[in-house]
Formats: C-alpha cells, sequence, structure tokens
C-alpha cells in the first residue's frame, strides 16, 4: 500500500474544490441556488457573485445523441428516415442544412419540446446544442438526469428564416411528426420551453408568465410549460421560476403514475 503525502491530500482537497464550485455555478446559473458572497477558495480567488450567476466557459453539451445521418433506434428511426425522409412538406425546407429531428432516450419519461432549431441547431442536425442549449443541458442534470436519460425535440424540424416564428402552415405539415414521435416515445411528463411551442401546442394564447407553472395536457400528455432557455440568458431573473417549473416536473415524475397534482 503507498504512503499518502500531505500534497497528494492537498491535490485530493483541491480537485474536489474544483468539482464544488463547478457544480455550484452550474446550480447558480439555472436559479436553483443563490450564491452566497463569499470566496470558495483561498488558493483560486472568485469573484463574488450575486444572485445567478453566468458560467465563463459554457461546457459543451454533455450528449450529442445522434447526429445528422446517424439513426435512433426502432419506430422513431423509422419515423425519421421513411415517413420524414427529406421532407419538403412546407417551404422551411428550402434554407435548411439538416433536419432536426430530436435526440436522446427512446424510452424517455420526460421529453422536452422547443419552437424550433436555431443556427447551430441547423448546422449540427442536433436540438438545442448552442448557448441555449447549454444551458438547457445543465437545467437537465440539476434535475439528476442527462441529455441521455431525456428525449429533446422541437414543433418544427427545420431552422425558420432568421430566427423567426414559425408560421402556422408549416407547423400544420410539421406537427404530425412531433405527434408521432410522442407517441412512440410514451413519455410520462413533457415540458414545453417558450411562448410560442406552449401557445402552439396548447392552442392557448394565454401569456407564458401565466402559463408556467401549472399543469396542463398534450395529447393526453401530462405537460408543463415553462421559459425557453434562450429566454432565460436574456433575463436571469426568470431562471428561479423555470427551476420552479422543473421542481414540479421532478415531484411529477417521482410520483407513481396518476393524474398530477
Ligand atoms: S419543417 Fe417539418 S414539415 Fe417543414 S420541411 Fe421541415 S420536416 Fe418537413
Amino acid at each position: 500500500m503507498t504512503t499518502k503525502t500531505p500534497e497528494d491530500f492537498a491535490s485530493a482537497v483541491e480537485t474536489l474544490r474544483a468539482a464544488l464550485r463547478a457544480e455550484v455555478t452550474d446550480l447558480a446559473e439555472i436559479g436553483a441556488v443563490t450564491l452566497p458572497r463569499v470566496k470558495l477558495s483561498t488558493r483560486a480567488p472568485v469573484e463574488p457573485v450575486a444572485g445567478p450567476a453566468q458560467a465563463k466557459t459554457p461546457p459543451a453539451p454533455t450528449s450529442a445523441g445522434p447526429g445528422p445521418g446517424a439513426a435512433p433506434p426502432g419506430r422513431l428511426q423509422i419515423l425519421q428516415q421513411e415517413t420524414l425522409g427529406e421532407c419538403t412538406r412546407c417551404k422551411l425546407h428550402r434554407g435548411r442544412t439538416h433536419i432536426v429531428f430530436g435526440v436522446g432516450n427512446p424510452d424517455a419519461d420526460l421529453v422536452f419540446v422547443g419552437e424550433g432549431p436555431g443556427a447551430d441547431e441547423d448546422r449540427q442536425g442536433i436540438p438545442f446544442v448552442g448557448r441555449a442549449g447549454q444551458l438547457l443541458t445543465k437545467m437537465i442534470k440539476a434535475m439528476g438526469q442527462s441529455r441521455d436519460d431525456v428525449y429533446i425535440c422541437n414543433v418544427v424540424k427545420c431552422r425558420p428564416p432568421n430566427n423567426r416564428d414559425p408560421e402556422p402552415d408549416e407547423v400544420e405539415a410539421c406537427e404530425p411528426f412531433l405527434k408521432a414521435q410522442l407517441e412512440i416515445l410514451k413519455p410520462r411528463v413533457i415540458v414545453g420551453m417558450g411562448r410560442y411551442a406552449c401557445q402552439t401546442l396548447l392552442q392557448d394564447r394565454t401569456p407564458i408568465s401565466r402559463m408556467r407553472g401549472r399543469w396542463h395536457t398534450y395529447e393526453g400528455v401530462d405537460f408543463m410549460p415553462t421559459f425557453h432557455p434562450a429566454y432565460l440568458l436574456r433575463s436571469p431573473e426568470k431562471k428561479r421560476e423555470a427551476w420552479a417549473d422543473l421542481q414540479l416536473v421532478m415531484k411529477r415524475l417521482a410520483a407513481p403514475s396518476g393524474p398530477p397534482d
């Protein structure tokens, strides 16, 4: 057995300190905790932070899932490759680089749905990989899950030009594929992200600020509206409300199947 030196212990403590600092910073960034005005390390002083903090260098998504051309398994694969194919059912196909079908666990209990791909997503063919996606990844991690545990997709699968809202005819053309995904996935909970996705899917013009935090139903599945991660980047004071929504989702997933509280 090798003898540990004081330097070994100091190194282990510093490693633990760095891991703890990263974990707390992530939780602060999603609004789950507020960092106290203390320095977390005497070796590498950090700036005191009041309220939710922004990570200096956001980590890459923990799971990219299947990339363009890679296939999710089973019925999702058939839906993606054979039914959707190189879809031209609406005008959004003209400007796209990749169809952004969806990524994650085909047995997921939890599905996140946004409105549509942005530039990074269009380039990579994977939903939520830009800055907003990195925040979503942290939110999922704070829920005790990873991107591999959940499923992530959008209302429309091709990027609207200049990131405009999808138009009614585009939603009409693409929503059947979202419904088919959900029919295959059979999740227990859907989290709708952002005004557009929630209002469109629920056919309800109520502002997202009043829709969030309450259970709704989409295609027979419990649906929790919350703020879009891109909005949370612009309005960090709303992160606490989004985190409260996700706590309701965690409680729902931890409870036996049945109607929500
Ligand atoms: S947005 Fe949907 S319906 Fe329109 S072209 Fe893309 S995959 Fe097809």
